[in-house]
């Protein structure tokens, strides 16, 4: 199977100049907002909100891409992720905007994606769930993509980098509970 890198790091997901797409934790309506969404349509600039106007609404698991304006990437990719207790099934809807996101990046032939982690803010995902999906979702899609050969998880505290890493050490052993 081909080779795709895995990184996990804490920061800022408008502040990864070097991955060719940042992934947005979108609304519906594919407008700014707090988090993530608030983040990146500040740091793009307002030509991204009327790019944006055309593409919404869309729906849990989604994703569209856009250009990316003002931020130092080539792309953003917008994913509505579900609301934890409302749109169900929701790990099969979060895992659709990785896949889903991952596929936009192929087709656009990019190498590199940056993702935050979906649904785990104003979305009340609990993190060590959606980290699960998350990694697992990547690491199937993998063998499938033709150009897209890095993937970073950009996690915002300490804390959501450690599950992450511990997530990802037990998939990576194989731990079948994962
Ligand atoms: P959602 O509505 O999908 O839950 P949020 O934007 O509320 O999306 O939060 C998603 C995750 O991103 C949360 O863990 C939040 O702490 C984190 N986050 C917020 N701002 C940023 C940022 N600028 N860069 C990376 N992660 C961020």
């Amino acid at each position: 199977m081909r080779h795709l890198d895995i990184e996990l790091t804490r920061g800022d997901i408008t502040a990864q100049p070097d991955v060719d797409a940042i992934v947005n934790a979108a609304n519906a309506e594919l407008r700014t907002g707090g988090g993530v969404a608030g983040a990146i349509h500040r740091a793009a600039g307002p030509g991204l909100e009327e790019e944006c106007r055309p593409l919404a609404p869309i729906r849990p698991g989604e994703a569209v891409i856009t250009g990316a304006h003002d931020l130092p990437n080539r792309y953003v990719i917008h994913c509505l992720g579900p609301v934890y207790g409302r749109d169900e099934p929701a790990d099969a809807l979060l895992a659709g905007c990785y896949r889903n996101a991952l596929r936009l990046a192929d087709e656009a032939e990019l190498g590199s994606v940056a993702f935050p982690a979906i649904s785990t803010g104003v979305f009340g995902y609990p993190v060590e769930e959606a980290a699960r999906v998350a990694l697992r979702t990547v690491r199937e899609v993998a063998g499938a993509l033709q150009s897209v050969d890095m993937v970073r998880f950009v996690l915002f505290s300490e804390d959501d980098l450690r599950v992450h890493r511990e997530v990802l050490e037990r998939l990576e052993a194989g731990d079948e509970d994962e």
